[in-house]
């Protein structure tokens, strides 16, 4: 009978970076994916690695040792991790003087930013439309990875260099303690067993204890993107983020004046549908833009609209065109992604007699900080 430290359920970037950090200790682990690879929220979001949007204590501290973490395993093999920095443009006065005082925040934190004056946003950003923005703010040590690519370049590594076993097209259906010892459970009649247990299982609430999911207050949240045919003619490097980000990021809450921001007539229908505009060139050229969030109790999963709504869209393409020139603007690709939120806007955690760790409902941040908090979960874990 072989008996594994770990069992990870769920090969986003979650399940990933705890496998990662158990196997570092020195234990063996099995990581378990349902599909035929993870497709969900970790591979369909920007790859944005943005600590200066986080909350300024603990998630902003998991998302700097995230940042670590990622250009660590950069240095030695390619996981596609680029540093170009992150960029945040200010529409008008009020955006402009919380980032001034962002920069002051981090300033404190020792977090390297720059504040970026009209003409260097233009000398850096020619396409950018000088009428949209005030000024930036630059964290140049923060970097994109391609969420398409980057967990199943993680996880091939970790299966050639750390021996960790994986087990993809395989549904864990139960999962209990008997005689001290983990067995979990799988669609196809298979039973494993493990010291411990970590589910890291995304937006699926209904499969491993769904009871405890419909207490959670947990939402889901569905998430519109589009992606242009590739731009080679255009250099947009590095995270894009706009006046909208600016109001809605955790980090920017705060600062002094956030509380007496005003906001426009014209804004209520991207506040009504939690659109604020980002952007990311992709290493083939083409231009990632999005984003918007709709909101359903997690035992609620079909409110969410089954299609793209091309309203929402409509109004994201608006006013990226507001933000950026661009010689066309032919989407190749429209797609939503879908991720669990806690309740606190924190992460949702539960442990069951010390053996059995659920960790899920990271949000919009979990290619920012992800890694790092695995990092403190698995030390939680084993501790
Ligand atoms: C459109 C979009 C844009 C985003 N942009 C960014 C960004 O730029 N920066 C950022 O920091 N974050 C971003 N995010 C958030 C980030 O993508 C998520 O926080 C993160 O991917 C969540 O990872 P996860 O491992 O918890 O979940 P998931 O990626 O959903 O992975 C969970 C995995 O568990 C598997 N699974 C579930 N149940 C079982 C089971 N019973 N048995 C076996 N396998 C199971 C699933 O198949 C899935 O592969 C974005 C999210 C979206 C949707």
């Amino acid at each position: 009978m072989k008996k594994y430290d770990l069992v990870v359920v769920g090969a986003g970037t979650l399940g990933t970076f705890h496998a990662y950090h158990a196997l570092l200790s020195g234990k063996s682990v099995l990581l378990i994916e349902k599909d035929s690879e993870p497709i969900e929220a970790t591979v369909r979001n920007f790859g944005q690695v943005v600590p200066s949007g986080q909350a300024l204590d603990t998630w902003f501290e998991h998302g700097r040792k995230s940042l670590n973490i990622y250009k660590n395993f950069q240095s030695k093999h390619n996981i596609s991790a680029r540093q170009n920095g992150s960029y945040y443009f200010a529409s008008d006065d009020q955006e402009m003087a919380l980032l001034e005082e962002m920069r002051a925040l981090f300033k404190i934190k020792d977090y390297a930013s720059t504040l970026l004056p009209k003409k260097s946003c233009f000398e850096r950003f020619p396409n950018l439309n000088t009428e949209y923005y005030k000024g930036g703010l630059f964290f140049p040590d923060e970097i994109s990875v391609e969420p398409r690519t980057m967990v199943h370049q993680v996880r091939e590594m970790l299966i050639k260099h750390f021996g960790l076993h994986f087990m993809n097209n395989t549904v864990v259906n139960g999962c209990d303690i008997k005689n001290g010892i983990c067995e979990v459970s799988t669609a196809g009649n298979e039973i494993i067993y493990a010291e411990k247990v970590a589910i890291c299982s995304g937006h699926e609430f209904k499969i491993l204890y769904p009871e405890i999911f419909k207490k959670s207050n947990m939402k889901i949240c569905k998430l519109n993107m589009m992606q242009t045919f590739p731009l080679p003619e255009i250099k947009l490097s590095g995270n894009i983020l706009s006046g909208l980000s600016i109001r809605r990021y955790d980090s920017f809450k705060s600062c002094n004046s956030y509380p007496i921001l005003q906001t426009p007539d014209w804004q209520k229908p991207y506040s009504k549908w939690g659109i604020h505009i980002l952007f990311k060139q992709a290493i083939n050229g083409s231009i990632i833009i999005g984003d918007s969030h709709e909101y359903a109790d997690a035992d609620e999963n079909a409110k969410l609209s089954v299609g793209i709504d091309m309203e929402i869209n409509e109004l994201i393409l608006k006013e990226s065109k507001r933000i950026l020139n661009l010689p066309n603007w032919k989407i190749q690709n429209y797609w939503a992604g879908y991720y669990a939120q806690a309740a606190d806007g924190g992460v949702f955690e539960h442990s069951i007699q010390d053996k059995i760790f659920i960790s899920t409902g990271i949000g919009g941040k979990g290619m920012t900080t992800g890694a790092g908090y695995s990092q403190q979960r698995i030390h939680d874990i084993f501790k």
